[in-house]
């Protein structure tokens, strides 16, 4: 075949023309043959099979079945009636609904004779299927079909202006015809080989026609892992150019400051996880590209310790350092942690936030240009232009889905040579979709928490049983316990949401009064300082409640804290209520997180509820967060583009990723240039898709 042929317009392919080629663009996009090769089934009817009606299941499927269609009747309804009528095989029975043509159907259908019918089946107090393809199967018999139908993608004006699912399969025979089916191979031969992958060819030609279950399910496979393959070439060759191209500070010395508090003063044993993800840093800093690494790990995981000890490799090859917190509360509770655990060996290290004094300010300003201060933590206040140091050499930056990547990209151009850097999340991303969205990023990951934590204990109660909660508060304060009451806090009803906080503050100081018991309130319209005297009370264990609204979500660290409870838990996100929930379980005690909602859940949030209680893992979490919300309301994915993935999907077709992410990499090892011959036709398509930026503009 000419490859050309699929860069014909679409109007000139057989049965379409100018007409139909203006809808099928503005559409379905469809503007040369090539994308018309590329609109690919959403599903497909299976005509090979019969079912029994014993062997019905309740998942709305098509289904096709021989039987006898008897017993007519018509049901009054609100408004008109239907027909009814009982299909039997010699298994069971099922109804057969008809809304139009009563009539006809009433008069035409044999009683007599057996039926083949075909349609969707609903479940309803017993299996039933309404408007049923019929045709006796006397007639089916002698009929030849395609075993299986292929669905295509419709929208109502492709509908209304007669381009029916038929029409489309037309156009596809057409287009098969013009091409004589041959398309060129695009995937090394040695991968093929190796899964066994059916031809493109093949594959085009089952997607589209598929010949059998068994052929399609391998046409579907290679098409999928061909999509994934190059997104993924491309996102690994980037990343292989960036660490070729932008030079890093080499660390070369594990030195003193490392060691002496690795020897000294690390107040436990390290997890496997914690070892290992150092063991990866280091490797990084040593390695001469610059390091830009994403480190994931649950809450309470164990990441400042990973961070605090990355940061010691970079004093003791002569760098400066830095860690950015997203809120204030959580850069001072890291300042003051990492103070604690240093504060024997003679390092500087400072506190830079929104509220740091002029003075103060100004003397940070001069000992990062001397070189004088080690570490410097902060917030946003770290980002800023007028911040500059001697020589940063690694930047640490917390909680990274606040974080954009122009803020990252202003740590880079701190200095000539980029520093090193480590992006630390606590909001699990699957691992797949971390592949596919932060390719530019390596990603180490502590899958491991510290020993001896009790598992978090969860459940949902309803608003009307908050007196038996109250009860249990009490119970919880008079063992020596703190509780955390978390109201949502959603921008666009944000004077709603903070009466409703008042509203449930003004309950609890009622049922919690003092002095017995002390209350601590945070939230948004606090001025930082306020907030930060309350939030230290509740840390002193001065206060027993902590109300507050989502401020509290990152990375607070309060151990003696063992309940957290979740108003109107429904408003919230999944990997929201996790992460509030790690602000528990924490020290050595039981705890629990209660989850408060009203009678009226949506089924969303009822399987938002179900998770939570059933599973502390929060990958486990951000899975069932990615299967409810799709990639496209993910953080950070929303122009990501990964969405325009013609057949593979990101969150179903995982272990294809993973294949196509291993193979990629091992052809940019093999041949990182395209260079053999065998890669020719990889390297051909690899171009042409580079060169439609519409298919990579996500990639950052
Ligand atoms: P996160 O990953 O959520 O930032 P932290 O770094 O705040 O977690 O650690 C949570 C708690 O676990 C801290 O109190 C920390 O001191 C403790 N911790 C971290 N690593 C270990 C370990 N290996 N053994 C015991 N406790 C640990
Ligand atoms: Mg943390």
């Amino acid at each position: 075949m000419n490859p050309d042929i699929l860069q014909t317009p679409i109007e000139y392919l057989k049965g379409v023309g100018p007409l139909r080629a203006d809808i099928l663009r503005k559409e379905l996009g469809i503007d040369k043959y090539q994308d018309l090769i590329q609109l690919f089934p959403n599903r497909y009817i299976d005509k090979t099979r019969y079912y029994k009606v014993n062997e019905l299941q309740q998942n709305g499927a098509d289904v096709q079945l021989i039987g006898y269609i008897t017993n007519f009747r018509t049901v009054e309804q609100k408004k008109g009636r239907r027909l009814v009528a009982t299909f039997r095989d010699d298994t069971g029975t099922m109804e057969l609904v008809w809304f139009r043509g009563q009539k006809w159907i009433t008069e035409n259908t044999k009683r007599d004779q057996p039926y083949v019918i075909f349609g969707k089946v609903n479940w309803y107090n017993g299996f039933s299927m309404a408007h049923p393809e019929m045709e006796l199967f006397s007639e089916h018999e002698k009929s030849m079909r395609s075993a299986m139908q292929a669905i295509y993608p419709s929208t109502e004006k492709l509908a209304q202006k007669g381009i029916s699912n038929r029409v489309i399969i037309k156009l596809m025979e057409q287009l098969f015809m013009a091409t004589k089916g041959r398309f060129l191979e695009n995937l090394p031969q040695s991968i093929s080989q190796e899964l066994k992958l059916i031809s493109k060819s093949k594959a085009m030609f089952n997607i589209h026609f598929p010949q059998s279950q068994d052929l399609l399910s391998r046409a579907q496979y290679r098409l999928k892992f061909e999509e994934l393959f190059y997104i993924q070439l491309q996102l690994l060759s980037k990343n292989i150019n960036r660490k070729s191209k932008i030079k890093g500070y080499v660390f070369e010395t594990v030195g003193v400051s490392f060691k002496t508090f690795y020897d000294t003063y690390l107040p436990f044993e390290l997890t496997g996880a914690q070892k290992r993800v150092i063991k990866e840093i280091r490797n990084d800093l040593g390695s001469g590209a610059q390091m830009n690494r994403l480190l994931q790990g649950d809450v309470g995981s164990g990441k400042t310790i990973v961070a605090l000890m990355s940061m010691l490799l970079a004093i003791d090859n002569g760098f400066q350092t830095t860690l950015v917190a997203p809120t204030e509360i959580l850069a001072t509770q890291h300042y003051n942690g990492i103070v604690e655990l240093v504060k024997d060996m003679g390092l500087a290290v400072r506190l830079l936030t929104g509220s740091t004094k002029t003075s103060a300010r100004k003397e940070i300003h001069q000992q990062l240009l001397s070189g004088e201060l080690h570490i410097l933590i902060g917030t946003h206040a770290v980002l800023e232009d007028k911040v500059s140091f001697k020589n940063l050499g690694l930047a640490i930056v917390d909680e990274q889905h606040r974080f954009g990547v122009a803020q990252r990209a202003k740590l880079w151009r701190k200095n000539q040579i980029p520093p090193h850097i480590l992006v630390m999340t606590a909001t699990p991303i699957p691992r797949t979709l971390a592949m596919s969205l932060y390719g530019d990023l390596d990603i180490s990951v502590i899958d491991e928490l510290p020993p001896g934590r009790k598992p978090i204990t969860t459940v949902h109660r309803y608003d009307s049983n908050r007196l038996k909660v109250f009860r249990f508060i009490k119970d919880e304060i008079q063992k020596g316990r703190q509780i955390y009451i978390v109201y949502p806090l959603i921008q666009e009803s944000e004077k709603l949401d903070y009466k409703d906080l008042m509203d449930g503050y003004e309950s609890i100081a009622r049922e919690f009064p003092a002095p017995e018991f002390q209350i601590s309130i945070v939230h948004g319209q606090m001025k930082p300082a306020d907030k930060d005297y309350e939030m230290e009370r509740f840390i002193k264990g001065e206060t027993q409640i902590m109300v507050a609204t989502t401020v509290i979500e990152v990375g607070v660290n309060v151990p003696n804290a063992s309940v957290m409870i979740i108003e109107s838990a429904e408003r919230f996100g999944l990997s929201q209520l996790h992460q509030l929930r790690g602000r528990v379980g924490r020290g050595a005690e039981q705890s629990y997180c209660i989850l408060m909602t009203s009678h009226k859940l949506s089924s969303d949030s009822k399987t938002r509820l179900q998770t939570m209680v059933s599973t502390n893992d929060g990958f486990e979490i951000a899975e069932v967060d990615l299967k409810l919300r799709g990639p496209g309301d993910l953080m950070g994915t929303q122009q990501s583009g990964i969405l325009n993935l013609k057949i593979a999907d990101i969150v179903k077709d995982n272990d294809i990723l993973k294949a196509a992410r291993h193979y990629a990499s091992v052809i940019l090892k093999k041949d990182p240039k395209f260079a053999m011959s065998e890669h020719q036709a990889m390297r051909q398509n690899y171009l042409l898709l580079n060169k439609d930026r519409k298919i990579w503009n996500y990639i950052s």
